[in-house]
């Protein structure tokens, strides 16, 4: 096949097939992205509604808490200042522009006033002062404890009598009546917010005493779980009694008491700012606070102050939100547009793609792959088919100008015969042997041809029998025997003396032979040609056919066995054939389980040797 012809199959292929699957390819990856796109931008879509309708949901159920927080507070004085969960905190009110701190409406005492037993303090307190008389001092103060109902009074004296036991090395004594001191409520404070109780707990941890300690420290522990403000004053004062070692517990909520006072001091100022920004039930973000305010009872202007702590909102939030945080920057997600500091990050969706981006990759690799295979197989085909159709016209044209030659010197000797009647007999026999074997090679091409469409309709039948093959060889080499003379080349043939018995079609074999002789003469450049018939010991003969001829490349060694295929040398183009011999020996030496073999180089002639199964010697 030419080389434009080539790129012409090769370019049709490519247009026909290589290009529709590359564009199909293409178009698969561009729809491909368009699902990912649509579908990444509906998931976020539905995480966005789904922060909007949890910021709605949020902002309804902190109101509500809020609400009913305001509301007990405003209708009792007594109403708990922690009061709903969910780290829910009164901070305050806001009247106006003033923001006034939770811990400010705690009710104020005044200082501990004796009344009549104004003397007898004053006497005890010269005894433990300026006297230093510790023991009569500290009786002084019991027995005035002794004296009074006040509960203040009582817990004063009690207070004062253990300490004055203290002074005085007694602490049995003092024990006694700091635990008398200490069973006086929280709420009987001094001026300063501090329960008077608690210099009493102050006496009893400085005593060292691991019981004693435990019941002062027990003291504190109830307290700090009440639901009440402390004062800055009374926070100070916790802070101070708990020693750095006792119950972590205790520790802690001791820390979160000051954290909240401090941070409702940070909030102070900024409280009334942010607040009047705001709508009134919105909630905003303030350190890990979310604040917000509603109407109190007190007025128009009159607002409480709430804050709800951040890591305890998370009970309030539904299962898909991961974390909440003030600082969720870019990949959390805002809740409404007045939270919009308060982000949340949402559990990672199934992706909604209609079919997995693995299938759909997969499904148009397996298209390109098959389409680019079956492409393959049709330009193969299409080759194979253009190079037959290539090959049949070049047959019909050899075969054609094969015949002619025969038929042409049949004619002319014919022709001579009947012109001259009285040619003398030795030429009239010369022309006549002539005519025999021009008309004999005719019936060899012919029966080459009728052979070959045999094969190739697959009717080609052998008829097997057990004989001499010595004798379809010598056949061969008689009906070729003549030719040889006509041209002018010798023929050696060498036969064995001993029968060789083969199952074998003596006609095919005749005509292998005559086939390799054929174009040993045809090939052969008119020098000897030798025929050798062997068989050494082994189950097989080798029929031999040796000419001194240009020989063959060794490349085309096989492709001269394919039907129709002729070698290009200057020589061949000379040489009238259809190449239809040496895939007929092929065919045959295959029929009877035999093997073909060439051995040829160019220049240095060509030897065929028929392999051929035998029984044996
Ligand atoms: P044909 O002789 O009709 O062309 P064949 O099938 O007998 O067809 O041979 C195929 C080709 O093999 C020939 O065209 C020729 O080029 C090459 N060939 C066959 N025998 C010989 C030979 N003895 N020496 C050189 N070339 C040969």
């Amino acid at each position: 096949m030419d080389r434009a012809q080539f790129n012409r199959q090769l370019f049709f292929f490519l247009l026909a097939v290589l290009l529709p699957s590359v564009v199909l390819v293409v178009f698969g990856f561009v729809f491909l992205r368009q699902q990912t796109e649509i579908a990444e931008n509906r998931a976020v879509e539905q995480r966005t509604a789904l922060a909007q309708a949890t910021g709605r949901e949020l902002e309804d159920r902190l109101n509500d808490l809020a609400a009913q927080a305001a509301e007990r507070l405003d209708s009792t004085s007594s109403a708990p200042r922690y009061p709903v969960g969910y780290g829910l905190l009164w901070m305050g009110r806001l009247d106006g522009q003033e923001f006034e701190p939770a811990w400010s409406f705690l009710p104020k005492k005044p200082p501990v006033s004796w009344g009549r037993l104004e003397s007898a303090v004053e006497a005890a307190g010269r005894l433990e002062i300026r006297d230093r008389r510790f023991a009569d001092a500290a009786v002084a103060y019991e027995r005035l404890a002794g004296r009074t109902n006040d509960p203040r009074q009582r817990a004063t004296a009690y207070q004062r009598a253990a300490r004055t036991w203290l002074k005085g090395n007694r602490p049995e004594r003092a024990a006694q009546n700091a635990l008398q001191a200490l069973k006086v409520p929280f709420e009987e404070q001094d001026e300063q917010g501090v329960p008077l109780a608690y210099y009493a707990v102050d006496n009893l941890l400085s005593m060292e005493v691991d019981s004693l300690r435990e019941v002062a420290l027990d003291r504190l522990r109830i307290d700090l779980d009440r639901e009440d403000w402390f004062s800055p004053g009374l926070d100070y004062m916790v802070r101070v009694l708990l020693p750095a070692e006792s119950d972590s517990i205790l520790v802690a909520k001791g820390m979160e008491r000051a954290r909240q006072i401090e941070e409702v001091e940070r909030l102070k100022s900024i409280v009334p700012g942010i607040l009047r920004a705001g709508e009134s039930g919105r909630w905003q973000g303030i350190g890990s606070w979310l604040v917000g305010s509603t109407l109190s009872a007190d007025g128009p202007l009159s607002r409480h102050v709430f804050a709800f702590d951040l890591p305890a909102l998370q009970g309030l939030l539904p299962e898909q939100v991961e974390s909440v945080s003030f600082d969720g920057g870019e990949r959390g997600l805002s809740l409404a547009p007045y939270l919009r500091d308060l982000r949340v990050e949402l559990a990672p969706q199934e992706s909604s793609l209609a079919m997995p981006r693995f299938f759909i990759v997969l499904g148009l690799g397996l298209l390109l792959g098959l389409t680019l295979f079956g492409g393959y197989l049709l330009w193969r085909d299409v080759r194979r088919e253009t190079r037959l159709a290539r090959l049949r016209a070049q047959f019909v044209s050899s075969v054609s100008h094969e015949l002619r030659t025969p038929l042409t010197s049949i004619r002319m000797f014919a022709d001579t015969l009947m012109a001259a009647d009285d040619a003398p007999p030795e030429d009239r026999r010369r022309f006549l042997g002539i005519i025999a074997n021009e008309s004999e090679r005719l019936t060899r091409m012919l029966n080459n041809v009728l052979n070959a469409s045999r094969i190739e309709q697959g009717t080609m039948q052998y008829h097997m029998a057990r004989g001499d093959v010595r004798d379809a060889v010598r056949a061969g080499v008689d009906a070729m025997q003549y030719a040889f003379d006509q041209e002018g080349v010798e023929l050696r043939v060498e036969v064995p003396e001993e029968a060789i018995i083969a199952q074998h079609d003596h006609d095919a074999i005749e005509q292998a032979v005559l086939n390799l002789l054929t174009n040993a003469l045809k090939y052969g450049g008119r020098k000897p040609v030798a025929l050798t018939l062997s068989h050494n010991g082994t189950p097989e003969c080798h029929i031999q056919v040796a000419d001194q001829g240009p020989g063959i490349d060794p490349d085309e060694h096989e492709r001269i066995l394919e039907r129709f295929y002729r070698t290009e040398s200057a020589q061949n183009q000379r040489v009238a054939g259809a190449g239809l011999g040496l895939s007929l020996v092929s065919h045959i030496v295959e029929a009877h389980e035999g093997r073909i073999a060439i051995k040829s180089e160019p220049g240095e002639g060509s030897t065929f040797t028929i392999h051929l199964p035998t029984e044996a010697p």
